[in-house]
């Protein structure tokens, strides 16, 4: 916080300051926030609360920073004392501390989410504007939440194949909730890609959510115990590398798992083995491959960029390498193309109208841009823009680039 020189850099790009101009909800506003909390010339309260949630922790401010303050690890602390000293609510501590750190019991709650979005999804319109995901009236896109999930399939012996004899790597692959639960065939074609790259995979099943709900909650306890879960399950994998597809699951692995299990040196070479799987594929020269395959751009793609992604991992070039190297498909970039969708998590349930205009942004930047098809890396994204496309009036599809790899080479 004393690092911070007041320049106002932070405030450039910043989505929430750019919607209201009120300076807590911009950085510098926070960072001024969590200092007189600290000091004690502010007591938490509601309205302090309110201004630490209205953030996307998308990662701009801190890439803007001269001082290069870890604003969001900032803000995290901040919620963390908040939340030590007012409390979470009830609902909060029963998803977050009894379900979240559970997969089966996270598997059930899925599937009882899922049976109520076919109540919602099928439901007169009349009816379905008076619950409380829909913003102004209109229907939001919901989660296939009853499918079998990926953590399932691949007990089931059909996520990947068998452990291969000479193999360019060996590497672990960590599903995250959301294409557990709600995109197991994302996963799979992330699998398979891998497999067909030359790579041995493995799936495994002690892996738990990555813990960024709690964290980015300011519940360290349950971030803390999901974190130890994960480490347990992975750091002694004779593995290269730990892939990821979640940009979020990505960044928080491998850069706040360190933070929260400082005491254990096992949590630091975790997160040094975390890779976003674009990022391998092309390392490993899949894009060569995928070029040589005759076929004209016919194909509109265009691609958005997770905050966590690109600011978080590093990653950006890659997945447009991916998308331009396909046949029969033409890349477009679509304006604003890493600006954060409002997604961000919790961020869509707790201020859901102002999230849905931050999708509005992004589902005319990609109709402007023509495209047929909007690629991204991060299943939170992917709901965000399949719903913010809807409510624009537009059925294009929006998926991950797996899944674009598999559909193209499907038609191929
Ligand atoms: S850009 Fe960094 S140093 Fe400048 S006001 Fe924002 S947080 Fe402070
Ligand atoms: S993380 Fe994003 S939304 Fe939050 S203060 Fe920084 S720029 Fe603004």
């Amino acid at each position: 916080m004393d690092k911070c020189v007041r320049c106002a850099y932070c405030q450039v790009g910043c989505p929430t300051y750019e919607m209201s101009f009120s300076e807590t909800l911009s950085a510098r506003g926070k960072i001024r926030l969590a200092q007189a909390l600290m000091d004690g010339a502010l007591e938490p309260s509601p309205r302090i609360a309110a201004d630490f949630s209205m953030c996307l922790s998308c990662l701009k401010c801190a890439d803007n920073c001269p001082a290069k303050i870890d604003t969001v690890a900032l803000f995290q602390a901040a919620r963390a004392d908040m939340a030590t000293a007012r409390g979470t609510s009830l609902a909060q501590r029963l998803i977050l501390r009894h379900i979240l750190p559970f997969p089966a019991r996270l598997n059930i709650l899925a599937k009882l989410a899922g049976l109520a979005t076919v109540f919602y999804d099928n439901a007169p319109d009349m009816l379905a504007r008076f619950f409380p995901f829909s913003v102004k009236g209109k229907r939001r896109v919901t989660p296939r939440l009853l499918q079998t999930n990926l953590r399932a399939l691949v007990a089931r012996g059909k996520g990947h194949g068998a452990p291969r004899e000479g193999a360019l790597r060996k590497v672990a692959y960590f599903s995250g909730c959301m294409t557990d639960l709600a995109y197991p065939d994302t996963g799979l074609n992330v699998m398979r890609q891998l497999e067909q790259a030359g790579v041995e995979v493995v799936y495994p099943q002690g892996q738990v959510c990555c813990g960024a709900p709690a964290w980015f909650a300011g519940d360290n306890d349950t971030a803390r115990q999901l974190a130890m879960k994960n480490v347990e399950a992975f750091a002694d994998l004779d593995v290269d590398a730990i892939v990821v597809s979640c940009a979020t699951c990505g960044s928080v692995l491998s850069h706040a798992l360190p933070m929260m299990l400082e005491a254990d040196p096992r949590a630091a070479a975790v997160a040094g083995k975390v890779v976003d799987f674009q990022k391998l594929l092309v390392e490993l020269g899949v894009e060569r491959k995928l070029a040589s395959i005759p076929g004209k751009g016919k194909l509109r793609v265009t691609y958005h960029d997770p905050c966590h992604l690109k600011r978080g991992m590093g990653v950006s070039a890659e997945p447009r390498i991916l998308i331009k190297s396909l046949p029969n498909v033409e890349f477009v970039e679509m304006a604003g193309a890493d600006v954060c969708c409002g997604g961000a998590g919790a961020f869509t349930l707790e201020h859901p109208e102002q999230s849905a205009r931050f999708g509005q942004f992004k589902a005319r930047a990609a109709q402007e841009s023509g495209a047929d098809i909007v690629v991204t890396s991060c299943p939170s994204c992917q709901l965000q823009l399949a719903d913010a496309m809807s409510r624009a009036g537009l059925d294009t599809p929006v998926m991950s680039a797996a899944d674009l790899v598999a559909m193209v080479m499907e038609k191929s």
